[in-house]
């Protein structure tokens, strides 16, 4: 799938070493948190059951005046909704793009290899037997296939005769909880896109349309995360400049229960902590926690490109040595760093994900694109519902 943005990276990172950090001053450091509604007492009083309880999906609004900083970032988040109420998917669809479908019949074994010589990561399928969209293929179904192989080593030479249509039953075997195939009508507000995919663990989303000679399904296109957020960030510096709340007052991301490797991890151990953890990047540290690089779920599609399954017995430094030429390197930022210099690096750069990193360049958390997606559509607001799928 072509990349909507044009803009270049200039943080390039693709060897196994410390990384940049975004070098955004942030003035915002010595702002005092919000209190947590509910914490404002040592005791609990009847109208405390009424109050959301700690941990809810949504953040309450502000009981205290809010401060000035809280009001524009308030505003800013208002105007990025609105923004996405009266967006479309379509909007989001570059001038021109190709899209790769994959037929169902098609062999895994083969499928890779044209992700792999098309340069890109996913693709919809086909029932061309019902002429129907049939899901999404992503780097989640090659781990799914490594992990058949490894539970039932002695269906070794199965492996490559499966089709994508046993995709669906590669999950019932390994005991996986399939993803729910959402969709949504390219003219449908992003908004409703951003909630689906949210919602449903996805994250990717086909917009599929109904053709309206033939009454049957279409898929137009596939829009990512990352491609709306890149949207969001180019299109609306007017709001995201308001962001001024830094990392740590806003607790954006994950900074508990981390799952890291080492580079003399294999390959395996890696891919079973993603898939226990149900992630789809590991921070690859040395054993001061100092950060090296990332292992990503991509990073499995030329360890077993052309079938040979032993290389993922080979360590974590090995996998990446194979990574593409045009790898775009590894993000980091500081919890001192504000939201709107995070905006700036998405409208700048190639981000997937941002790894949280102190002075000395240890491991502090990790934001993905869906932390940020969550906190711009969710944060503060009690009354928004997300659809149904
Ligand atoms: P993608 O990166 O594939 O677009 P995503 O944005 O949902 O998807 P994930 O890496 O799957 O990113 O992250 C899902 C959740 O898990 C996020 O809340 C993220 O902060 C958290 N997370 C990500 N990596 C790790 C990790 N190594 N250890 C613990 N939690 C993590």
């Amino acid at each position: 799938m072509d990349d909507p943005s044009t803009a270049k990276s200039d943080k390039l990172v693709g060897e196994p070493q410390p990384v940049a950090a975004i070098a955004m001053p942030s003035d915002s450091a010595s702002m005092p948190p919000f209190p947590r509604i509910g914490h404002e007492l040592p005791f609990v009083q009847p109208s405390s059951y009424l109050r959301p309880k700690p941990g809810s999906r949504t953040v309450p609004m502000f009981a205290t005046p809010m401060s000035p900083i809280d009001e524009e970032q308030m505003q800013g988040l208002k105007g990025l909704r609105d923004f996405l109420r009266v967006r479309t998917s379509y909007d989001v669809l570059p001038l021109s793009f190709r899209l790769i479908v994959l037929d169902n019949d098609l062999l895994i074994r083969k499928s890779l290899n044209i992700l792999i010589q098309n340069g890109i990561v996913s693709a919809p399928l086909w029932d061309s037997h019902h002429s129907r969209f049939a899901g999404l293929l992503t780097a989640t179904d090659y781990i799914n296939l490594i992990q058949y192989y490894c539970q039932f080593p002695e269906h070794i030479d199965d492996v490559d005769k499966f089709r994508l249509s046993s995709l669906r039953d590669i999950e019932k075997a390994i005991g996986v909880l399939p993803l729910e195939t959402v969709s949504v009508h390219p003219s449908r507000p992003l908004y409703e896109a951003c909630s689906r995919m949210l919602k449903s663990r996805a994250r990717r989303i086909p917009l599929v349309d109904i053709d309206d000679e033939t009454g049957r399904e279409t898929v137009v296109s596939v829009i990512t995360q990352y491609r709306i957020l890149k949207f969001i960030a180019v299109n609306t510096e007017q709001h995201t400049m308001l962001l001024k709340k830094t990392v740590r007052e806003i607790g954006l991301g994950t900074y508990k229960n981390l799952a890291t490797a080492k580079m003399s991890d294999s390959v395996l151990e890696v891919i079973n902590l993603m898939v226990v953890h149900n992630i789809s990047a590991v921070p690859i540290v040395d054993k001061n926690n100092v950060v090296l690089n990332v292992f990503e779920a991509v990073d499995v599609i030329p360890c077993i490109k052309g079938g040979v399954y032993d290389e993922l017995k080979s360590n974590v430094g090995e996998a990446l040595a194979r990574r593409p030429e045009d790898f775009q390197g590894i993000y980091t930022c500081q919890e001192d760093d504000r939201l709107d210099s995070i905006f700036t690096t998405l409208r700048q750069s190639r981000v997937h994900r941002l790894v949280v990193i102190d002075d000395n360049w240890h491991l502090r958390g990790i934001i993905s694109l869906s932390d940020i997606l969550k906190y711009v559509l969710f944060y503060g607001d009690e009354g928004e519902q997300l659809p149904a799928s």
